[in-house]
């Protein structure tokens, strides 16, 4: 392994982070987290400046895309500080964010001049009640929105995120695939991950997969799989008649471990190798200990990687069931 580079046990290269700013939310989406659920202490939190260093320790090694999570990244109110700090970083060919989309009104323009390039807004129903019964809150009116303000601010490129469910929101499929491809729009469905139990929420009734979606998109709309390599766990479908694509994240389907280029880093400072697992390396102990230097970070986020593991356990028949909730790790 070369100075600069970020390699696992299994060969793979990392150089994708998502750093999550925050686990508070102002949703509260059923499969992500239960309605009482307790959160850090902000003390806990990294601060934004810990977080830049962070994120700085990473480009030495080798990162070049960052995204940002949470959480609800847009309820952190000081954000901008370290989107700006990141944005002027010419090492990075990306630097994007993923929100509930609940704040893009007021704040997809400056999101943008701070140099975020990509979007990825969850949407998981277009219907009012539905939209409110998902998220616990009824703001799908704020979401879509929010959504027509960011196309409006010229981001490089925006994409929707749907978790299906079944029984719940696996007829809507062809509506949102439309909602998408009419605005020019990629949207990407994701197979639900058994991240946190949540009490009220059976995951193994509404497991809803790939290949069910697919099949009810097929019955309206000729897809043909993309061959080229995005780089990420989706994958992407070109639709006749449209600009943008239809992806496919699979965690119980279709197994992309081998292609796994990333790592996070939660909000508490903790480094998470793979989302399926709860192992975790404390990075906040390094940067709060009395001997902190760079060279002590990377050789703590170095060693780290060769606990990465093959692969998660989501699709096996055995019953996986990670402690951390999704937005704890940050999706
Ligand atoms: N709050 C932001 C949002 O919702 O986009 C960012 C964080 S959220 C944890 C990131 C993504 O994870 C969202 O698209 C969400 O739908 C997805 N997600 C949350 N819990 C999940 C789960 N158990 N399985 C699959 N996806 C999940
Ligand atoms: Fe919040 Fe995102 Fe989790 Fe929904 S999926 S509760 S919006 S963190």
């Amino acid at each position: 392994m070369s100075d600069g580079e970020l390699v696992d046990p299994f060969g793979r290269r990392i150089d994708y982070l998502r750093l999550s700013v925050t686990d508070r939310c102002d949703f509260r989406c059923v499969y992500c987290m239960p309605e009482n659920m307790r959160f850090n202490a902000r003390d806990e939190l990294l601060s934004i400046d810990e977080l830049y260093q962070i994120a700085n320790t990473f480009i030495g090694l080798g990162v070049r895309r960052i995204r940002i999570t949470g959480g609800e990244p847009l309820v952190r109110k000081d954000l901008l500080t370290l989107l700006y700090k990141l944005g002027e970083r010419s090492e990075l060919d990306d630097l994007s964010i993923t929100t509930n989309g609940s704040q893009l009104v007021g704040r997809a323009e400056e999101l943008r001049r701070s140099g975020v390039r990509r979007l990825n807004v969850s949407l998981d129903s277009l219907h009012r009640e539905r939209f409110a019964l998902l998220a616990r809150r009824d703001s799908l009116i704020k979401v879509l929105e929010g959504i027509e303000k960011a196309r409006s601010v010229g981001f490089e490129r925006i994409k929707i995120n749907s978790v299906i469910q079944k029984g719940i929101n696996n007829d809507e499929v062809y509506e949102l695939a439309i909602y998408a491809l009419e605005r020019g729009l990629d949207i990407s469905f994701i197979e639900e991950m058994p991240l946190g139990a949540v009490g009220s929420h059976d995951r193994a009734k509404t497991l809803c997969t790939s290949h069910e979606v697919l099949e009810r998109l097929s019955d309206k709309l000729e897809l043909s799989p993309v061959t080229e390599r995005t780089g990420g766990p989706s994958k992407y479908y070109q639709v006749k008649g449209f600009e943008s694509r239809i992806g496919f994240i699979s965690p119980h389907s279709r197994n992309f471990c081998n292609e796994c280029n990333r790592v996070r880093v939660t909000a508490d400072g903790k480094l998470v190798l793979c989302l399926g697992e709860d192992n975790a390396i404390d990075l906040k102990g390094v940067l709060r200990g009395a001997r902190y230097s760079e060279d002590a970070m990377r050789s703590k986020i170095i060693e780290a990687m060769k606990l990465k593991p093959a692969k998660h356990g989501f699709e096996s028949s055995q019953h996986v069931q990670v402690i951390r909730f999704m937005n704890v790790t940050g999706g």
